[in-house]
């Protein structure tokens, strides 16, 4: 898989994210398997990945400023 900003190869890692799901909360979803660029920031999901943080992102309780998950497959 190529990069699609600069055309480098993306490699298969595992990581931690943030995502910003409202105003003031910020959930980060660990040991997420992500592609990364080996030449510059970018970074992309495959879908099934995308669908699951979405349901993570959907039970995250928004009361709170910053929340921390697990992703699990
Ligand atoms: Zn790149």
């Amino acid at each position: 898989m190529k990069c699609n900003v600069c055309g480098s190869n993306m490699k298969s890692i595992v990581t931690n994210i943030p995502f910003k799901v409202d105003q003031s909360t910020i959930v980060i979803v660990q040991d997420l398997p992500i592609y990364q660029c080996e030449g510059c920031t970018e970074y992309l999901f495959e879908d099934p990945v995308l669908k699951r943080v979405d349901e993570i992102l959907d039970t995250v309780n928004l009361a709170a400023e910053l929340e921390i998950v697990r992703y699990a497959a």
